[in-house]
Formats: structure tokens, sequence, C-alpha cells
């Protein structure tokens, strides 16, 4: 049987490097930036001593607040890591990894989802939402640990999306594990076909879009969902507003605004059908470019069902999105290449474009 442990509530995740040597353990790390301010001294010491942090010196207290002070500044190092690593986007931040063949797995913690898990990172774990968008084992290899992991941590079990025609199969999957481990592994299990909306909180939703891949695939777009006052009571006072809500007229329109636009592996096709108007319209696209230089042909790349950094030159004119993260480069690139390459979209497209590195050499290391 897997036994679970038991944690304090988990704010702080395993994506720090430091916690990742022990995970069967994970010591919970302080919620609080400065967490040595919880310990207050009171009036009466501080006037006392000029410098009350040595005056307790050696005592149990002061080896407390030593130990806060040290954790603080291990917290503050690892965080400092996790972020170079992760990009900040129009206000969303990035985490995570794509090498193509290897592992996929995107991670937005504002959104608390993940999009494709290869392998399971750890950072992973604390996401709830899980965006599956094919069954390459580079994309869902990863799934029955994360679920597993969860289960370990005593988190919530995760709502996993993936394409309605492979619903069955991962079923059966986790049925294997479960008779397989002897272990529960929960989850909740959702189809979300082409086309079709799913409210992950009250201002979130997501939606699944089509993509063109060797096997099924389907890309998602996450958007935030406001309201706004219809434009017929725009001129109205706030009291006659009112009147009209309690008496039960709709007086706002519901406003979906895309948000980030995840493709999985995809040929540049997605691009050109109008119904992904909101992929290409996203505050941020995350997209495929596997290959990215003459090494490869364009037809090559579409033979494999992917997309060729040259075809997204080719197609820039309908990208209006704010940033592009470009994903999935073929582990044949080194970090030069793909930033080489990558600078060649930058200078057709108004769009920041950045690549997701994470995982790939430089030349020179
Ligand atoms: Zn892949
Ligand atoms: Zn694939």
């Amino acid at each position: 049987m897997q036994t679970s442990l038991t944690l304090l509530p988990f704010k702080t995740p395993l994506i720090f490097p430091i916690h990742h040597h022990n995970p069967i353990s994970p010591k919970p790390l302080p919620s609080s930036p400065q967490p040595y301010q919880h310990h207050t001294f009171s009036q009466k010491q501080t006037q006392t001593h000029a410098s009350p942090v040595n005056s307790f010196k050696g005592s149990g207290y002061i080896s407390t607040i030593s130990q806060a002070i040290k954790e603080e500044e291990e917290y503050r190092r690892a965080r400092a890591e996790v972020l170079r690593k992760g990009l900040d986007l129009e206000g969303i931040s990035i985490e995570g990894l794509s090498v193509g063949g290897h592992e996929t797995c995107v991670i937005i913690p504002d959104f608390k989802c993940a999009f494709d898990i290869g392998r399971c990172p750890s950072r992973a774990i604390q996401q709830s939402f899980v965006f599956i968008t094919h069954a390459h084992l580079d994309h869902i290899g990863g799934l029955p640990m994360y679920v597993a992991s969860r289960g370990l941590y005593n988190l919530k079990p995760p709502t996993v999306f993936v394409p309605p025609c492979i619903k069955d199969d991962v079923e059966k999957l986790f049925e294997i594990h479960r008779s397989m481990g002897q272990v529960e592994l929960n989850l909740d299990l959702v189809a979300l076909d082409v086309g079709e909306t799913y409210e992950m909180r009250n201002n979130l939703v997501v939606r699944a879009f089509k993509t063109q891949h060797v096997i099924p695939s389907q890309g998602y777009v996450i958007y935030s969902v406001r309201k706004k006052l219809k434009m017929k009571y725009i001129n109205m006072k706030g009291r006659q507003i009112e009147k009209l809500k309690k008496s039960g007229v709709e007086i706002t329109n519901t406003i979906l605004s895309p948000e980030v636009a995840f493709t999985g592996d995809t040929t540049s096709d997605y691009m050109l059908d109008p119904h992904n108007a909101d992929a290409l319209r996203a505050k941020v696209l995350i997209t495929e470019a596997t290959f990215l230089d003459e090494g490869i042909s364009i037809e090559q790349a579409r033979q494999h069902g992917h997309t060729h950094l040259f075809e997204i030159i080719e197609h820039a004119q309908w990208i209006r999105n704010k940033a592009v993260v470009l994903t999935h480069f073929s582990s044949r690139y080194s970090i030069e290449d793909i930033r080489q390459a990558v600078s060649k979209l930058q200078s057709k497209v108004s769009a920041k474009v950045v690549p997701l590195t994470e995982g790939f050499k430089s030349m020179y290391s």
C-alpha cells in the first residue's frame, strides 16, 4: 500500500533545488518572505539590549531565529535560481521545459496548470490542472507519477484534460497502475473536445482547439472572464442599474480574453485555421518550432507532424500575440543555435519572441 505523507500546508512547493534531494520528507520552507519578523522582541528587551540578536546568543530562542534567517537565505537563493529559469511575459510567469522527443511540461503557476507532462518535474506537482495535447510519451509519460505524487502529499486529486479519443486508454492505464502497484490513484479525468469550454474557476476558462500532428492532438487556450456592463445601460445611474439587476435583468456581457494558448506538437497548419484565431491573439502563444534551420526541410518537418521555424516566419502576419514562446526544439540544437534562429523570427513580428531553453546545452559548456 502506498503511504501518504501529511505535510504542513503545501505553500512552498518542491520547485526549489534545495529540496530536490529528499522528496520523501520535504521540509516546509518559510511561507513568509521574512519569517524571522514573526519573532518580536518586547519593548523592554530592545531597550535593555542595543543589539537583541547578539545579546541572545546561545539561547534556544536565538538559534531558532538564526535557523529562520538561514532558511530565509536558502529560500531566496533557491527562488532566484528558479526565477532565472522561468519567463515572465505580459505579467504571466511561465516555467518548465520542452525538449523535442524527450520531455515537455510547461507550467503556468498563476493558473495552477501544466501543459503536458512528459516526465514529472517536481514543480508540476503543485499544479491542479494538467492539459494533455496528445499521447506521445514525451507529453504524457509523467502523468501516472504526477497523480501518484499528488496523492503522496495529500493534495487534492487533480483535473486532467485529454482529447476525447484517448480518454478510455488513459483510464485503462490508470487501472493497470492501480492494479500493479496496489495504489489509490485519484484524478478527475475530463475529455475536452475541440471547441468545448470548461470553467477552471469563476474567472478562468479553458477551450480546446484543433492542431495537426501524426496522431490525434489538440491545443488549449486559457481565457480570463470578466463581466462588462452592457452598452445600453452605460449612461444609467447606479441606483437604476441596481434596481434592474435586482429585477433579474442581465445587465452585463461576459467578456472572454484569451490569455495563454498552448499548441503542443503540430504542423504550422493550425495557424491558418480561422477557428484558431484566439490562439493567435492570446497574450502569450506557446508553440512548437521543432526544427530551426536548413538541416531539416519544411517538408520533413511536416512529415513528422512538426513545425519548422521558417513556416512560422512565413505565417508571421497572422501572429497577433503580445509574446510568443517557442518550445520543443530538437535536441540536436544548442542554446546558441536556438537564440540565433529565434532572432530571425523576432525581426518579422512585433510580438516578443522568447525560446524555452531549459534542458539545452551551450556550445561552450
Ligand atoms: Zn513531442
Ligand atoms: Zn508528438
